[in-house]
């Protein structure tokens, strides 16, 4: 009987050892910075803090939720989808076409600069359930434009990779 107590320990030791090192497994990897379209944007976290990459804030990874669109499909996916709406996120005076250089921009586009999204969200509460395609020149500030979105209760929120740089032409260019 003594014996059996003394090999309690190690055995309960071991159980608290496993369960503490499942947590730490589940945990790990949690965070990922505000998407900014640069590599460290698949970079996961343990802890909240800022992004060693951009310096932007960590986020929880689970409330990354847009999905990406190439820039060469998005006029054969706004013919099939024409319902979808089209954000441009860069500045008025890009979205103008002042822009040096001068990237052009889509048809039917709504511009938001992207600084200006947070405060004027609800110039756009009427499509939170339609689709929207959001953009900039090189992916760097429409990420973040797709993040603020779906945060903010819109369904469906595509981000066109590569930006309007990438951008050869079709039915949709403006
Ligand atoms: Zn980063």
């Amino acid at each position: 009987m003594r014996i059996l107590n003394f090999l309690k320990l190690p055995v309960l030791l071991f159980i608290c050892f496993s369960l503490s090192s499942a947590q730490k497994e589940k945990s790990s990897g949690k965070y990922q910075c505000l998407p900014c379209g640069q590599a460290c944007d698949t970079k996961m976290y343990d802890e909240p803090g800022k992004c060693g990459g951009c310096g932007m804030n960590l986020v929880t990874a689970s409330t990354i939720s847009f999905k990406t669109i190439g820039p060469n499909s998005v006029c054969d996916y706004i013919e099939k989808h024409p319902g979808a709406i089209l954000l441009d996120v860069r500045t008025k005076e890009e979205f103008e076409g002042k822009g040096m250089p001068d990237f052009g921009t889509m048809k039917n586009a709504i511009n938001i600069p992207v600084q200006e999204l947070e405060r004027r969200v609800t110039e756009l509460k009427e499509y939170k359930t339609k689709e929207i395609i959001v953009y900039c020149s090189h992916s760097h500030r429409s990420p973040q434009a797709a993040y603020i979105l779906t945060q903010n209760g819109f369904s469906s929120v595509k981000n066109m990779s590569g930006g309007m740089s990438e951008f050869t032409g079709g039915s949709c260019k403006k």
